[in-house]
């Protein structure tokens, strides 16, 4: 897919990510998923590329890109392998962006330098009885003389016993016990003592970057940690759910190239595979698949590209961001499922990439705020008012 409006650099960037990605990165697709390791050799060629940290400004290492840069890497690299894709979300959106734009200059230096030679920050949110609810997190730091002890669990956190860098939420209580609101810290795996990476998800896709459980016990880290300070029951959970507009637009992108990828898989084959005499894209009925799948990637990438621009100087709209992933996420399900058809029972063979990318793909209407969820974010910012359904306490809403 081609968007209009791009700037002579960006398709610049755009032709040299996509060559990346049709070459070494498509190569390694198919082991990274069956071997379920971290390609740490496709973070060096994104290394040598400069795909990483591309968003984080010039004065600390990186080159200041904007969103709809980041997008068009992540967009042509998961075309090919959607687990480099996210990497390339992680190391430009999410939990950088959020350190680079609340962190103090110390904090910015660690993160930048961190993540421009090859580490890929994991943001630390969910855990077992806080999910779409994460203001019901449990996990606590306390503040006891000049330090935070925390202590709590979360789950399924990408990138848990890879990455080095955490941006980890707790809510925070101070020397009496009186919960501050929700605050961000950081931590670095291996040099924090009491942060324990528990247990490994066995997921159905994305098998390339794993998902952890990881426990904080009496995990102490000094004030200096905090990047989002409480500032009130709700403020800093406002901070952290602003900065998680980049990483929404990151995800829906990847579902968005994945899709692409395996749309173009489909059009390719319509012409190679003949049945009845003739190329299988001679059917109607196959002519008019593709003409949907068409619009639904095109309409996807317009809504994508949207809330990247939308964010320029600061952090995506909540708005637009949320409505291009509940659209992108649940398109492009289906248009890999249709690619896959197109292909008949080789699409459902191991031997070609259609039934990986169908377990990939899966994934984006559930991480990073459900397409239920965010239908409720929608809901919310055109009715300008807090749902029931997102209010604190069922019983307390009416
Ligand atoms: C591959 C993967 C990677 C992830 N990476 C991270 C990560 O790096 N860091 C992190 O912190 N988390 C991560 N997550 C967790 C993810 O953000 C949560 O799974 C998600 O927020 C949903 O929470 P839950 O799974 O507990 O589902 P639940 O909240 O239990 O939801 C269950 C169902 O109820 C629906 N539902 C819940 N509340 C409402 C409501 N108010 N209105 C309508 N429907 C509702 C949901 O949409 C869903 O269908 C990841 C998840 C996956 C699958």
């Amino acid at each position: 897919m081609n968007a209009s409006g791009l700037s002579s650099d960006q398709l610049k960037l755009q032709a040299r990510v996509r060559e990346l990605a049709a070459g070494p990165v498509a190569k390694r697709a198919a082991e990274v998923d069956r071997t379920e390791q971290y390609p740490w050799d496709n973070v060096e060629l994104l290394k040598d590329a400069k795909l990483l940290g591309m968003t984080i400004p010039q004065q600390y290492g990186g080159q200041g890109k904007n969103w709809l840069d980041a997008v068009l890497v992540i967009e042509a690299l998961s075309a090919a392998c959607s687990v480099t894709g996210r990497i390339a979300v992680e190391t430009n959106m999410g939990a950088i962006s959020a350190v680079m734009a609340y962190g103090s200059e110390e904090q910015k230096k660690l993160a930048a330098d961190m993540v421009l030679s090859g580490d890929k920050p994991a943001i630390c949110i969910t855990e077992p009885e806080a999910g779409s609810d994460a203001n019901g997190m449990t996990t606590r730091a306390d503040k006891k003389g000049n330090r935070y002890v925390v202590n709590g669990r979360k789950h399924w956190i990408t990138g848990g016993g890879v990455s080095r860098l955490h941006l980890i939420f707790a809510k925070v209580y101070d020397e009496k016990g009186n919960e501050e609101g929700i605050g961000g810290f950081l931590a670095i795996r291996d040099e924090t003592a009491g942060l324990k990476i528990t247990k490994r998800e066995p997921t159905m896709g994305l098998r390339g970057i794993p998902e952890a459980v990881i426990d904080f016990e009496d995990m102490e880290l000094p004030p200096s940690a905090l990047v989002i300070p409480p500032r009130g029951l709700k403020k800093g959970f406002a901070d952290l759910m602003n900065a998680y507009n980049s990483q929404r637009v990151g995800a829906a992108t990847v579902a968005l190239g994945i899709a692409e990828g395996a749309y173009q898989l489909a059009l390719d084959w319509s012409e190679e595979r003949h049945q009845f005499g003739r190329p299988i894209n001679e059917f109607q009925g196959l002519q008019w698949k593709l003409a949907d799948m068409s619009i639904k990637l095109r309409a996807a990438q317009a809504l994508v590209y949207d809330a990247a621009r939308s964010g320029e100087g600061s952090f995506p709209d909540m708005l637009l961001a949320a409505q291009a992933k509940v659209f992108t996420s649940e398109n492009a399900i289906q248009v890999v499922n249709d690619a896959l058809q197109f292909f008949g029972a080789r699409g459902y063979s191991r031997e070609l990439p259609l039934e990986r990318m169908a377990r990939d793909v899966r994934m984006f209407t559930i991480g990073g705020g459900t397409a239920e969820v965010l239908r409720n974010v929608v809901a919310g910012a055109l009715l300008k008012k807090k749902l029931p359904q997102t209010r604190d306490g069922w019983a307390k809403a009416d």
